[in-house]
C-alpha cells in the first residue's frame, strides 16, 4: 500500500480521493486528491457561500500532486466523482473469494455419508 499517498481533508479527517481531471479543462489532466465527503464543512458550507456570491454550485477540498490546496469549483455532488482513479483501491481491495478446499473436502464428505445412508434406508426396505 503506497501510504505516503494518502491525504486527507484538511477540514474532516477524509481520505481524499485521487482524481484524473479532465485533459480538456483548466486543469489540463492535473491529478488532484479531492475531498468527496458530502458531511465535510468546508463543502456543506460551500454552497450557501457561493450562492451569497451570486454564484451557482459549491466547492470541495483539493490537494494537488504539485502541492497546491484549496477549493475545487464544482457544479454538482456528483461534479469529477467520475474521474475518481479506481486504480488506487485495487491493491487495497480483498482479494476475490476462492472457494475453501477445507469446506469443499467437507461437504463431499457428507455427501458420501448421505449416500451411504440412503442406502441403508432403502436396504431396510
Ligand atoms: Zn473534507
Amino acid at each position: 500500500m503506497l501510504k505516503s499517498k494518502n491525504y486527507n481533508c484538511v477540514h474532516c479527517g477524509y481520505a481524499l480521493e485521487k482524481t484524473q481531471t479532465d485533459p480538456n479543462s483548466d486543469w489540463m489532466g492535473e491529478i488532484l486528491y479531492i475531498c468527496f465527503n458530502n458531511s465535510c464543512s468546508f463543502y456543506k458550507n460551500s454552497f450557501l457561500v457561493m450562492k451569497m456570491q451570486g454564484a451557482t454550485g459549491g466547492y470541495r477540498y483539493y490537494y494537488s500532486e504539485s502541492g497546491q490546496e484549496g477549493s475545487l469549483l464544482i457544479l454538482t455532488d456528483n461534479s469529477f466523482t467520475d474521474r475518481i482513479c479506481h486504480s488506487w483501491y485495487s491493491e487495497t481491495e480483498p482479494e476475490p473469494i476462492e472457494p475453501d478446499n477445507e469446506v469443499v473436502a467437507y461437504l463431499k464428505q457428507l455427501e458420501k455419508k448421505l449416500d451411504q445412508i440412503l442406502l441403508l434406508i432403502k436396504g431396510s426396505k
